[in-house]
C-alpha cells in the first residue's frame, strides 16, 4: 500500500552501493525504518531530505510483515538550517533524535511527540539565547508523553506543595529515583547524597513538565541548578527505560563546549 507520511530523519546510513537506509520518526507510524533505493546516485533527487534533522513529507510502500518500508519520494518541509550552523544548537538536536531513537523503538505512534518535536526543533532553530533549557524540555515532555512522570508536585512524606518548601527553609531534597518522588531535607535526617539535589532543580523539572513550549523558551532560570537537573533527569530516564543509554550527541556537547 502506498502512504504519504510526515516524518523526522532520526538516522540514515549507507546501504551497498546506492542506498540508504534511514530511520524516521513519522507522525503516522512512530518510528519506521526505511530503504531508499538509489539514494546515492550522482543524479538522485533526495537532496538533504534524506539527512538527520530533516523535517519531509515523504511516500513509502508500506508492507506490515516486512521490517523495512520501502521510501520512493521524499519532499524537504524544513532541514532546520540555523540548527546546523550552530555548535550548541546541533548537539542539542542531535541529542533530541538520539533520545527519541532510543525512546521510540518499541512504542506506539504518538501524535504528541510527533508534535513536540517539532516544535522544540523550531524553537531552538529560532532562539536567540541558550537551547539547553529547550533540551530538558524535551526531556521533561518525552517522560510525560511515554507514560512515566514523576510525582514532584509535592513532599512524598510531608506532602508540602513544592511550590511552598522554599519560603519554609528548605534549600535541599532527595529525589527518588526508583519511585519518582522527592523528600523534603526536613522530612529526612541525613541527605543521602547519591540523590541529594537542589530544591530548584526538581522545581524547574515540574514546571517544565507543564509549560508549552514557547512558555519553557520564555523562561529565565538559575545556571547553578543545570547540573542537578541533568543527573536527575538523565538517571531517572536510564532507570524506567533501561533500552536507552547515554546520549552520545550529549557527551560530545558537555566534554567540548566552552563554560
Ligand atoms: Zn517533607
Amino acid at each position: 500500500m502506498i502512504h504519504k507520511i510526515e516524518a523526522i530523519v532520526l538516522r540514515s546510513m549507507n546501504y551497498l552501493e546506492s542506498s540508504k537506509i534511514v530511520t524516521l520518526y513519522s507522525r503516522e507510524y512512530g518510528a519506521i525504518g526505511v530503504i531508499v533505493k538509489g539514494a546515492r546516485r550522482a543524479k538522485n533527487k533526495f537532496g538533504a531530505s534524506l539527512e538527520p534533522l530533516a523535517h519531509i513529507n515523504a511516500v513509502i510502500y508500506k508492507k506490515d510483515t516486512r521490517e523495512l518500508q520501502l521510501l520512493t519520494d521524499a519532499e524537504l518541509i524544513s532541514s532546520f538550517p540555523k540548527i546546523q550552523q550552530d555548535f550548541e544548537k546541533l548537539f542539542l538536536s542531535l541529542s533530541i533524535l538520539e533520545l527519541t531513537y532510543m525512546a521510540t523503538r518499541y512504542a506506539e505512534q504518538n501524535d504528541a511527540l510527533f508534535n513536540l518535536i517539532i516544535e522544540v526543533l523550531e524553537e531552538i532553530e529560532h532562539a536567540t539565547k541558550s537551547s539547553l533549557l529547550l533540551f530538558y524540555y524535551f526531556e521533561t515532555q518525552i517522560i510525560r508523553l511515554l507514560g512515566f512522570q514523576p510525582s514532584i508536585e509535592s513532599c512524598s512524606s510531608c506532602k508540602k506543595p513544592i511550590n511552598e518548601l522554599e519560603e519554609r527553609g528548605i534549600r535541599r531534597v532527595l529525589f527518588e529515583i526508583d519511585r519518582g518522588t522527592f523528600q523534603c531535607e526536613k522530612c529526612i535526617p541525613v541527605l543521602d547524597t547519591g540523590m541529594s539535589t537542589d530544591l530548584g532543580a526538581v522545581k524547574l523539572w515540574e514546571q517544565l513538565s507543564r509549560l508549552y513550549v514557547k512558555k519553557a523558551a520564555a523562561m529565565f532560570w538559575n545556571r547553578e541548578i543545570q547540573g542537578d537537573l541533568d543527573r536527575i533527569i538523565s538517571r531517572y530516564i536510564e532507570h524506567h527505560q533501561p533500552e536507552i543509554r547515554t546520549l552520545r550527541a550529549k557527551q560530545m556537547f558537555e566534554s567540548i563546549r566552552p563554560d
